[in-house]
């Protein structure tokens, strides 16, 4: 059975499903998910990251989480933890760039985050050199002090959508239904939402709003470690603060695709809404920093300096490559101002370099 046809088959039985279930079960169905039965990325694959366009951000990321470690007096054993490490390109590029760091291999205990078999493997060959532990979850996280990467994580998580619906204080959430073993987007009935009261200041009829509940016991786990034992995250995304809009999109091939048309074959993400996530990590008690485009986090870490360096023992199309590849992070026409970093820290200690309070 494919995936919509046992999609199409939850649908008859239980009636329409939130864009959430769809999201999760087109995404990370045990057999015929997204993630469980591929390796997405790459050429090959549906989409690119930046640690897949150029060692420059794995580096620049190392030696920001190591700068944060060494600022808060070089704490022994702490969790190094990634979260949704795709083939472990990024990670690969952390402890390479740390390597020269005196202490901080040593007391680094690595923990993978990582929901997908085919991707565990993948990460398995590429860190074979280290000596990483997988977790399912993050509650699984030692009670020690925490340095955490998540690039293009929380853009996989599913989100809820729901459309202010008239004038009063009334939302209508968007459902996946069936008609004739088709999906199809419907609405389901008008009615209070206590997570939106917040936001009825801010839209009016006919507005969407995205909800990510599954980010926020993420957020507070993370958050929680890094104000009672220190350390530092870094969160990597595409998206912004304070979410208006439908912005679940479906990439196939490197192609924009239509959500709904080929589910478990197209990656399918929402742009993170940063607020929220804010406000879990000062409930915890933990420090967020300023909502920074990743093209001025990464030139303030020096990243023009890094392609100057490389770019010295390279020539012809692998110096066009570097060069590409400089623009593609940090241009504003490029990832630099889609993409957003927020990191978080303890109230004890400087936020992390490049990103201020
Ligand atoms: N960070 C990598 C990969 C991004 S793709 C990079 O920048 O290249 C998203 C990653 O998150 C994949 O590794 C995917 O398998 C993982 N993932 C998605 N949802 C997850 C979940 N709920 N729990 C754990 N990992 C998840």
């Amino acid at each position: 059975m494919s995936l919509k046809d046992h999609l199409v088959a939850r649908i008859r039985q239980d009636g329409p499903m939130s864009v959430a279930d769809y999201m999760a079960e087109c995404l990370l169905h045990p057999t015929r998910g997204y993630y469980t039965t591929r390796d997405p990325l790459g050429a090959a694959g549906d989409f690119t990251t930046a640690p897949e366009i150029s060692q420059m951000f794995g580096e620049l990321i190392g030696l920001c989480l190591a700068q944060s470690w060494m600022n808060q007096g070089r704490p022994a054993p702490f969790t190094l933890c990634e979260l949704g490490p795709g083939r472990g390109t990024l990670m690969g590029d952390i402890l390479r760039a740390t390597r020269a760091v005196a202490g901080f291999h040593d007391a680094a205990r690595i923990v993978l985050v990582e929901a997908s078999p085919v991707l565990k493997q993948v990460q398995a060959d590429t860190l074979r050199d280290y000596t990483p532990n997988w977790a399912d979850s993050v509650a699984e996280l030692p009670d020690q002090p925490l340095l955490l990467v998540a690039n293009e994580f929380f853009d996989a998580l599913p989100v809820r959508q729901f459309l202010r619906d008239g004038d009063g204080d009334g939302w209508s959430e968007r459902l996946v239904g069936e008609r004739d073993g088709e999906l199809l987007i419907g609405r389901g009935p008008n009615g209070p939402q206590v997570a939106l009261t917040d936001r009825l200041s801010d839209t009016k009829d006919g507005d969407l709003v995205e909800l990510c509940a599954a980010a926020i016991p993420i957020l507070t786990v993370i958050a929680g470690r890094i104000a009672s034992h220190g350390g530092a995250a870094l969160i990597v995304d595409y998206g912004d603060w304070h979410s208006l809009g439908d912005t679940l999109q479906a990439l196939q091939n490197h192609e924009h695709a239509d959500p709904l048309a080929a589910p478990g074959q197209a990656d399918l993400t929402a742009h993170v809404d940063f607020e929220p996530l804010a406000i879990a990590t000062r409930a915890c008690g933990c420090r967020h920093t300023r909502l920074t485009p990743q093209g001025v986090f990464l030139e303030r870490l020096g990243i023009t300096a890094r392609a100057q360096a490389l770019s010295r023992t390279l020539s012809g199309s692998e110096l066009d490559a570097l060069i590409a590849a400089h623009r593609r992070l940090t241009h504003p026409d490029e990832m630099g101002n889609l993409f957003k970093v927020m990191g978080l820290y303890p109230a004890y200690a400087a936020p992390p370099p490049g990103l201020e309070p």
